[in-house]
Parts: C-alpha cells; sequence; structure tokens
C-alpha cells in the first residue's frame, strides 16, 4: 500500500475531531470556515463588491450551511478554468418540528419532521441530543448563533418485543406516530419548573426545553425568535475493528469528502504554490443534497454559477469560456459490498473496504461521469498512487444520485461522480475504512495539482 499506517491512521483520526464537531450542517460549515481561516482563506461576503487579485485564497457562505471556497492561481486569467471538488454538508436525520410540544401517557415528547431518507428504525434505542442554529435578538438585531447541547436529552424507545412478537420478521414504523422522542416524564418536568415559570398551554414548545436552550446560549428564553435544530446521536465516532481499520461513526455520507475536499485543498496551496497555477481551485459544499438540492443553498441553485461569472468578471463571455475547460469531481459515498447481503451487488462491480475510491457510473445518467471525465479520473488517480475501483448498480435496482448531475446538467462542467466505500448508508451510524480519509485527500490533491496539465494535453 502506497500510504503507511501512520498517514492512515492521522488522518482518519482527525476526521474524527471534524465529525464529532458537526452534528448539524451549520456547525459543519462553520468547522469549514475555521479550518480555512486558519490557512489564509479570506472571507468573502455574496453582498459585498469582490476584489479578488490572483496568489489569493476566499471562501464564502450562503445560508451559513453551504460553502465555497477557492484558490486563485498566480497565472490565472478570466476564461481559464475551475477545478471543483463538490460534496455534501448534510445528511439524513429528525429536526424539532414548529410546533414541537406534545404530551402522551404521561410523557412530555418533542414532535420531529424526517429530513431526507434516514433508516430511521437505526434511530431507535439511542442516546439522542439536539444541534442546530438557532436566531436570537439582543436587543439591537438578530444574530445566528450555534447550539450544541453535549448530553443525551432524548431517546425513542422500541417497543418491547412482547408487545409486538413479529418485530423480527418486520418491524413497521409509522414516521408521525412512532418517532416521537421522550424528553421528560410529566412529573419531573413539572417538578423542575416549580422556580421558574410554568409553561401556558399555548407555548410552542416545553418550557424545560427552551430553558435549557436558554441557558446553552446565555439568552433569555424570549430572545430566541426562531431555530432550525436537528436530532443528533450523543456517542462520538471512533476507530473499530480488531485491526483498527474502520470509522464507526454517524454522516460519514457525506462529511468523508467534505473533510477531505477542504483538507485538500488547503495542502494543494501549502504544498504546490499557486505560482503555476492558472485555474482556480474550487471546492463547494452544499445543503440539502438529501432532500434534492433544490434551495437557494442547495447544488441546484444558482449560486455556484454566480461566484463562478463573478471570479471571472472582467471579459466578455469569459464563464462561457471557462466551463468546457473546467472539471467537477463530485464527491459522495458508495456502497461498499455487503457481507450478508451479496446478492443487492452486481457481480462484476463489487466495491470493496481500503481497495481505492469508487467512479460511479449509470447509463442512465444518475450519475455524470462518462468515458472522457472518468479517463481524466484515471490518470488523476494514478499519479497519487490511490486506486480507483467501478461501480454500477444492477440493473433490477434503483440507482441513487447526487450533486454530479444536478451541477452538470445545469451549468454544463464536464463532472465525474466518485465515493468512498462504506456500509450502513443513511443509518444514525455508519460504516467506512480508515485508508478512505488518506485516499480522499490524496485523490483530490492530485486532482488540483495535474488537472489543468492533463486538460491541455488532450487531443481533441
Ligand atoms: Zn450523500
Amino acid at each position: 500500500m502506497a500510504f503507511s499506517r501512520e498517514t492512515v491512521l492521522s488522518s482518519a483520526e482527525e476526521f474524527l475531531k471534524f465529525v464529532n464537531a458537526g452534528p448539524s450542517p451549520y456547525h459543519v460549515a462553520d468547522a469549514l470556515k475555521t479550518m480555512l481561516k486558519d490557512a489564509g482563506f479570506e472571507e468573502l461576503k455574496e453582498s459585498n463588491h469582490w476584489t479578488l487579485e490572483n496568489s489569493k485564497k476566499y471562501f464564502l457562505t450562503r445560508n451559513e450551511s453551504t460553502l465555497i471556497a477557492f484558490a486563485v492561481g498566480a497565472q490565472y486569467k478570466p476564461g481559464n478554468g475551475f477545478s471543483l471538488v463538490g460534496a455534501h454538508v448534510d445528511s439524513p436525520c429528525l429536526k424539532v418540528k414548529p410546533v414541537s410540544r406534545k404530551e402522551r401517557q404521561g410523557y412530555l415528547t418533542v414532535g420531529v419532521q424526517c429530513y431526507g431518507g434516514g433508516i430511521w428504525a437505526s434511530w431507535l434505542d439511542r442516546d439522542l441530543t439536539i444541534a442546530g442554529r438557532v436566531m436570537v435578538d439582543n436587543g439591537k438585531g438578530l444574530e445566528h448563533r450555534l447550539v450544541n447541547v453535549k448530553k443525551p436529552i432524548l431517546r425513542i424507545p422500541h417497543l418491547a418485543i412482547h408487545l409486538q412478537r413479529d418485530v423480527n420478521d418486520k418491524l413497521t414504523l409509522n414516521k408521525e406516530d412512532h418517532l416521537n422522542p421522550i424528553l421528560a416524564t410529566k412529573v419531573q418536568a413539572h417538578l423542575n419548573e416549580e422556580n421558574s415559570t410554568k409553561s401556558s398551554k399555548s407555548e410552542k414548545h416545553h418550557s424545560v426545553l427552551m430553558k435549557l436552550l436558554s441557558q446553552e446560549l446565555q439568552v433569555e428564553t424570549n430572545q430566541i425568535m426562531d431555530f432550525e435544530l436537528c436530532l443528533a446521536d450523543t456517542q462520538p465516532a471512533v476507530i473499530g475493528g480488531i485491526c483498527e481499520e474502520f470509522i464507526f461513526s454517524p454522516r460519514l455520507d457525506n462529511l468523508v469528502n467534505s473533510f477531505c475536499a477542504c483538507k485538500a485543498l488547503i495542502a494543494s496551496c501549502q504544498e504546490n504554490s499557486l505560482a503555476k497555477e492558472k485555474n482556480i481551485r474550487m471546492i463547494a459544499l452544499y445543503d440539502n443534497e438529501e432532500v434534492g438540492s433544490d434551495s437557494a443553498q442547495g447544488a441546484a441553485s444558482l449560486f455556484t454559477e454566480l461566484v463562478m461569472r463573478r471570479i471571472c468578471k472582467g471579459t466578455v463571455l469569459a464563464f462561457e469560456e471557462a466551463i468546457p475547460k473546467s472539471y467537477h469531481l463530485s464527491a459522495d459515498q458508495a456502497h461498499a459490498i455487503h457481507p450478508n447481503y451479496g446478492e443487492k451487488h452486481e457481480e462484476l462491480h463489487h466495491v470493496e473496504m481500503h481497495k481505492g475510491y469508487v467512479l460511479k457510473i449509470n447509463a442512465n445518467q444518475r450519475y455524470a461521469s462518462t468515458a472522457i471525465t472518468c479517463a481524466i479520473l484515471r490518470k488523476i488517480a494514478a499519479q497519487a498512487n490511490v486506486p480507483l475501483q467501478d461501480f454500477v448498480i444492477r440493473n433490477d435496482s434503483v440507482c441513487g444520485s447526487t450533486i454530479g448531475p444536478i451541477l452538470s446538467q445545469k451549468i454544463g462542467i464536464p463532472t465525474v461522480d466518485v465515493g468512498s466505500p462504506q456500509l450502513s448508508m443513511h443509518s444514525i451510524r455508519e460504516q467506512c475504512c480508515t485508508t478512505s480519509i488518506a485516499h480522499g485527500i490524496a485523490l483530490f490533491k492530485s486532482f488540483f495539482k495535474n488537472y489543468p496539465e492533463i486538460f491541455d494535453n488532450m487531443k481533441f
């Protein structure tokens, strides 16, 4: 293996810290911002005028959840290409409803919405908390604050097997009725409230929940104007397996590629200086992929195009000239072969842990990879000693999709869809291999370094 055990483990350990700090897309964007600022990237605001300079590095966010970062090559001219790595920062989860206050059978429960296509059964019997963003009125204006309650305050219990004898043959889970987490018993919550104002029936959320939020944020409850709160597992991500070769973690889809993209962009600017670079090196890490990308901050929005047009302003048609010279490496997780369900995988396209990044191909264009973009990626991967595995879905199975086809269709950018192998996709706790992190960083770094030259030497 071209990657030492030390490199593999140290990058995996660093990833664990990232994923543990990212229980909501807002926390992920915040962690990415910190990484970029520490590496000398300057923050832009979409609403301001931009004066960009060659050899400098920038980033911006939309909705505080989608992030685009880019480094301008020293040799960059408007009309030159974009070397873009795309991924997403959101994951399926349960989100607190706008009115969440429920009382059932002597319990206080919290109304939740299902975000994305989660394996909701995996959320049962877990020690859950809440994390997300809260809009606070500080008297002078609105503040955007992050909150992450670091203790288990919620739980969705399974019904005992004695009351559903066939549960091991068929688990019936109604998404409205059976996913309400318990916050407290009514009797304890009311004891807790003795010294504070008792909640009135008209309040939208349980007062014990609002009190906890106000304590976490050090504000009064009436200063909390609104929020978007995700439920999250309190169990941290860990290295696992008898050979310490796996990562057991929430949100591997798709924090693996968000992390690797950001690390690779930063490292590429440090290791191969921008002096000879003529492209824009860019990462775009989107919110709302899990619900189809159709939002102002999703991959289907105009956001990416607007940012690209602002970067190549100055020459008429510079954007139109830049796109065919550009390349989008769309990175999202892939399905590793499952030991207990081998028959679910196409017989000649088994994807295995530690065997490299996965090239995703679909004749029906659920993935955007073409022979041209695949061939380019094969050269890039070879230059980084990262092995590749080809993936197609069985013809009798429905193929998933990702941001690759969306962005390539919207702006016409040549795109390849890749990912690293994992199990339990969309479960509250997933599994991948430690090698994936080192492979991802190396592959994306090689892309930033080598793509412009590969493009220049294409003979058609
Ligand atoms: Zn994904």
